[in-house]
């Protein structure tokens, strides 16, 4: 490898990380230094964020501590048959460009990953030591988010959770068939098992500080994985019903979906063309109706289509769904229960405890209803207020296009 400076590194290693997703900051225990001891603060006052040339927030400093790799998974840059160019940081080379930008305030905090270089566990030491390093010997209090390598000494990912807020092991495909086909070195069961690990090491650090209020934290922000769309054959259908899975069995607290983007000089068995941002943007908004809107997977599954198990793209899954089970609406907002409240399209988490509130002292109008939304014109076919009740509305077979956002007019989940 050519020797390369400080900030040539930077150029590629910062780079090469752009393609992963999953390095949003919420969730984490808060720290700070205001009382002058330590350095950084995980509350975010005065940070600047940088953005990615696809439009990602990345807060962070988030970089690879080397794009070298033994691995060769098909859809990443930096696999080993990938004709790019190299770079390698040391870990002490990470923790002075962590706190020298800490102190220009222009990151808030970490997000490393990194290629397999040697092995599993002497790239795994090196992310432990990066983060050790900060913590013990810096005394660094911000935010540190580790990528950990599933196959690596169980004891060395336990480690990355002592020191990092968050900790993340990418699923990288919905189906073990795409894993099989486009990372044939990596395994399903070995990243599912680190992730059980971690959740277990996370349970546990949970009941400790119940017990001992002094017991160390233990990954704080929790785990996270991330998803690549649009690589292989992998429905919507198929990938909602991953991510429920994997949210029930190892408690993630994110997961996150990166549409696959064509690389240079890919590999021949992947598709030529990027899928639509759009299908990425309507995986987020399913996840978010099984997180905060109380859906169940195969509700969310069942707005897909069913000839092509996909979600459409020009309207969100809470319209769609509302659309296909037209038989449970409309919904009348002075009596029925949270749950369908939250199924109405247009009706956000925040509007619906609104109405909840409200009409234990009052029966509610439409015009009550309207000052809790965007467009109540949208909202009108699928709720019964005091003064209006839709029947014809409902009933139209044409209702798609009333309700349907026009281009410029996107209806969103949380009006
Ligand atoms: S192991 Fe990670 S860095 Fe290496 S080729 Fe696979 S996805 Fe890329």
């Amino acid at each position: 490898m050519a020797q390369l400076d400080t900030r040539a590194k930077l150029a590629i290693l910062a780079d090469a990380a752009k393609y992963d997703a999953s390095c949003a900051s919420s969730g984490t225990a808060k720290r700070h230094s205001r009382d002058g001891k330590g350095i950084g603060s995980t509350e975010g006052m005065g940070i600047c964020h940088a953005y990615a040339p696809d439009g990602r927030c990345i807060s962070l400093l988030k970089i690879l501590l080397t794009n070298s790799c033994i691995f060769d998974c098909h859809y990443c840059i930096n696999r080993k048959s990938s004709n790019v160019r190299r770079a390698r940081f040391t870990a002490q080379e990470v923790v002075a460009l962590t706190l020298s930008f800490y102190r220009r305030n222009y990151i808030e905090g970490l997000f490393l990953s990194s290629g397999i270089i040697g092995s599993s566990n002497y790239t795994m030491e090196q992310i432990v030591e990066v983060a050790r390093s900060l913590r013990e010997d810096h005394d660094f209090r911000g935010y540190i988010h580790l990528k950990t390598i599933p196959d690596a000494d169980p004891e060395l990912v336990h480690l990355a959770g002592v020191y990092a807020d968050r900790v993340s092991i990418n699923v990288e495909l919905p189906t073990t068939g795409g894993l099989k086909r486009l990372a044939p070195e990596k395994s399903a069961t070995q990243i599912e098992g680190a992730m059980g690990k971690v959740a277990h090491d996370i349970a546990d650090g949970r009941d400790a500080r119940k017990r001992y209020k002094s017991a160390p934290k233990y990954a704080p922000a929790g785990q996270s994985t991330q998803m690549i769309v649009g690589a292989d054959a992998a429905t919507d259908r198929d990938i909602v019903g991953k991510a429920s899975t994997l949210y029930d069995r190892y408690g993630l607290r994110r997961v996150y979906y990166s549409a696959f983007s064509p690389i240079p000089e890919a590999s021949a068995v992947l598709p030529l063309q990027r899928p639509p941002l759009m299908r990425e943007h309507r995986l987020y908004q399913s996840d978010w109706l099984m997180r905060f809107y109380d859906y169940r997977a195969d509700e969310v599954r069942a707005a897909a289509d069913d000839a092509t198990g996909m979600l459409p793209l020009d309207i969100d899954p809470k319209l769609a769904w509302a659309l296909k089970f037209r038989d449970r609406f409309p919904v009348d907002v002075n009596r029925a229960p949270r749950e369908m409240l939250l199924r109405v399209p247009g009706l956000g988490v925040k509007a619906v405890n609104a109405i909840l509130t409200a009409r234990r002292w009052r029966r509610l109008a439409l015009a009550d209803v309207a000052r809790l939304t965007v467009s109540i014109a949208k909202l009108r076919p699928f709720l019964i207020a005091d003064d209006w009740r839709p029947v014809l509305l409902a009933d139209r077979a044409e209702l798609r296009p009333v309700v349907a956002p026009k281009k410029a007019d996107q209806m969103e989940l949380f009006s």
